[in-house]
């Protein structure tokens, strides 16, 4: 059998001692287009697509593959791209967790998981998206600011940093930096990366992160944990390091037999495996543990008062830009106003005494002189109040010249700033200064590629 995808001799002879005889059909997947998938934002849009991912409910396969870039509602965080396997963490979620929680997404970056979390919790629970690659943290901070959820921070920290928040959270995903074997079909850098020295390394990294964060973990709490990749080490074998290492208990999740997930390859231990030859999506694994022991109620907070020195100068003009304001905290952060869910405060304070925090809750804006110039957070965050906004729907080719971040000409439109919508999908802001509007779309988030399309690009 002939194969474009050129796999390394030893990582073949691997995988044909794991797969058996499905190793040629495991092989021919490699060279079959990829699917894609994205996840809808049920806060934002609401639609149903023709071929839903029977393991997320807002998950949804597409019949090729689009411009996203030149879509406004990708960029308004009305959906997030996601490959379809990587979904299947919601499962485990909606079998096990209930009610108000504290959420840790360890290795958050670009943030795909932690879109599906921050829309599975409820809105009184706490998602903290890390990532310990700055540039890498940046990305998320856009991708969760765009998906809109107040509830959310994003920090920027190495995972021995924030196992010092001992016993803090209820449930920590730990979706691990692997040797990347399920992405050699989408990624061909991947290929070129893979050795067995890099999987062995990989491994004793895996294992490091999470001793690393484990105090983190409140007793009976849970950890999910999952690779892009196919080998034992960095799978069954780290699960069984946890069970026998840190006293985890493996747990189960439900699963319907004509998914088609591969169950794992350690007898009696339940792991979740995603084959492209079995399953529409790519390589991936997946396992459910619980800490031991009673759970434990720390008292281990620092009392701080920083940040709340300013908590409440924001005058109702500007806090009524929130939907349900009497729910939040407003503070002033490095000259930003922000808001906060209230019940969570507490927690965001005892967080930063510890952690290095990029982005949290809803950034409203900031005052120049006694302008208030409203951010991009507010625009695109599930709780804007778009009443006490001007808004002004723009067309298809007017989004994507807003996105790039050009100057626009509005008709008949009072000055002063007001709120573009596209698909009545808030996209951001603009200060109308009469023969024209300023653009305050964040210059780093501007689409670049100049490549427009002549048709209007529509995906959902
Ligand atoms: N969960 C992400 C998603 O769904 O979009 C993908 C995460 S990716 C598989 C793994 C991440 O771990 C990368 O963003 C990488 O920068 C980060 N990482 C690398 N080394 C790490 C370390 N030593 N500790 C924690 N995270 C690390």
């Amino acid at each position: 059998m002939q194969y474009n995808v050129n796999l390394p001799p030893e990582f073949s002879d691997r995988m044909r001692l794991l797969l058996g005889d499905d190793f040629d059909k495991f092989v021919a997947s490699l060279n079959k287009e990829l699917p894609v998938s994205i996840r809808l934002n049920g806060n934002k849009f609401n639609t149903e697509l023709s071929e839903n991912i029977p393991w997320c409910a807002d998950g949804y396969y597409l019949d090729k593959r689009p411009q996203f870039t030149f879509d406004p509602l990708f960029h308004a965080g009305c959906y997030y791209v996601q490959e379809a396997s990587s979904m299947f963490i919601e499962q485990a979620i909606n079998q096990y967790v209930d009610g108000k929680i504290k959420i840790l997404d360890l290795c958050a970056a670009p943030g795909g998981k932690s879109t599906l979390l921050a829309s599975l919790i409820d809105k009184d629970s706490l998602l903290v998206s890390n990532e310990v690659v700055r540039s890498r943290a940046n990305i998320l901070a856009e991708n969760i600011t765009k998906w809109g959820q107040a509830n959310t921070v994003v920090t920027n920290n190495d995972p021995s940093q924030i196992g010092k928040l001992e016993a803090f959270f209820d449930v920590v995903v730990v979706d691990a930096p692997c040797s990347g074997e399920g992405m050699f079909r989408k990624d061909e850098g991947a290929i070129s990366e893979w050795s067995l020295d890099n999987v062995k390394l990989c491994k004793e990294r895996q294992q490091r992160i999470l001793a690393d964060i484990w105090p983190t973990l409140k007793s009976g709490g849970l950890l999910l944990y999952s690779t892009c990749t196919y080998n034992l080490e960095e799978n069954e074998e780290n699960i069984l390091w946890m069970r026998d290492e840190l006293g985890a208990e493996v747990l189960p999740v439900e699963a319907k037999e004509e998914w088609g997930i591969s169950p794992s390859f350690a007898e009696g231990i339940p792991a979740y495996r995603f084959f492209p030859h079995k399953t529409k999506g790519e390589g991936f694994f997946f396992a459910l543990l619980r800490k031991g022991g009673e759970e434990i109620h720390t008292n281990n907070r620092r009392k701080t008062g920083k940040v709340q020195k300013n908590k409440s100068d924001l005058s109702i003009e500007y806090k009524s830009y929130i939907e349900g304001e009497e729910d939040f905290t407003f503070y002033n952060k490095r000259e930003s106003w922000h808001a906060f869910p209230s019940v969570l405060y507490d927690d965001l304070n005892h967080i930063r005494t510890y952690l290095h925090i990029i982005s949290e809750g809803i950034c409203l804006g900031e005052f120049k002189g006694k302008d208030f110039i409203p951010n991009q957070s507010l625009a695109l965050s599930n709780v804007l109040n778009k009443d006490v906004f001007t808004t002004y729907e723009v067309d298809w080719q007017t989004a994507i010249s807003y996105l790039r971040k050009e100057a626009l000409v509005l008709d008949d439109q009072p000055k002063g700033y007001i709120l573009l919508t596209y698909r009545d999908v808030p996209l951001g802001f603009v200060k109308n200064i009469g023969n024209r509007a300023n653009n305050l779309y964040p210059q780093e988030w501007r689409i670049r590629s100049t490549n427009i399309p002549q048709e209007k690009v529509r995906i959902i």
